[in-house]
């Protein structure tokens, strides 16, 4: 934590030039989804920061075979080229008629663009004749405090709607059914996925350790 600490005043003394002790983590991302949803869970005193905001524009390699090593990747390439404590995610929509595709490709399912309408379209072509909808959403998140790597995981159950529905959320949201539910991720509030979903379930369990560390 003092590390973390440390950072943040470091952060606003460069950017600023004056000290500040507000507490900074960057989280290396720069969907304002996910910083939203993360932010809403974590202590007020500990503020994310994107990667736009350390000036870091380039795409940072996404090219492990794994959802943990991508999330790894991420973070150490901040880590060695910034300097900064950091965390990372990787997330992948894993469904089980599909041998766990889209999985580590699931931002690429469709091609290199990131298209997530695409994305979906082509889930949705793959599951049309099959009975079997289970998936499961699994974030890990890979944080780096100084040379120390920590990893928490978070999966939520659930299966493929027959057609996308709702306007919330982001990415498969709109296919996605989580168990127990009968509306998809895109169509509950904002608020309501973050009690249940993966990176939920994963920011939990960062938001503990830190608040141990
Ligand atoms: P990434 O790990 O954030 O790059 O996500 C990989 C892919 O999964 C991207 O296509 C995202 O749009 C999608 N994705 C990540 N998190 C979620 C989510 O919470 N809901 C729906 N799709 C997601």
């Amino acid at each position: 934590m003092l590390e973390v600490l440390l950072y943040g005043a470091l952060l606003f003394y460069n950017k600023n030039k004056s000290l500040h002790t507000m507490k900074k983590l960057v989280f290396a991302t720069n969907n304002p989804h996910k910083i939203k949803e993360v932010q809403a869970m974590l202590p007020q005193d500990i503020q994310l920061v994107s990667l736009e905001a350390i000036g870091c524009q380039e795409e940072i390699p996404e090219t492990a075979d794994t959802i943990e090593d991508n999330a790894i990747l991420k973070a150490k390439y901040i880590k060695d080229n910034y300097g900064y404590d950091v965390f990372a995610d990787d997330t992948g929509l894993e469904i089980e008629a599909l041998n766990n595709e889209p999985g580590v490709r699931s931002a690429r399912y469709a091609g290199e663009h990131k298209n997530s309408l695409e994305n979906m379209q082509l889930v949705l072509q793959k599951m049309k004749k099959q009975t079997n909808r289970k998936a499961r959403f699994k974030t890990i998140f890979a944080l780096y405090i100084g040379k120390k790597l920590h990893l928490f995981e978070g999966i939520v159950q659930g299966f493929i709607s027959q057609n996308p529905k709702g306007e919330n959320g982001f990415g498969y949201d709109p296919i996605f059914i989580p168990n127990g539910y009968e509306q998809t991720f895109a169509e509950i509030s904002c608020q309501e996925k973050n009690t249940i979903s993966h990176r939920a379930k994963a920011t939990q369990q960062l938001v503990t350790f830190l608040k141990q560390f």
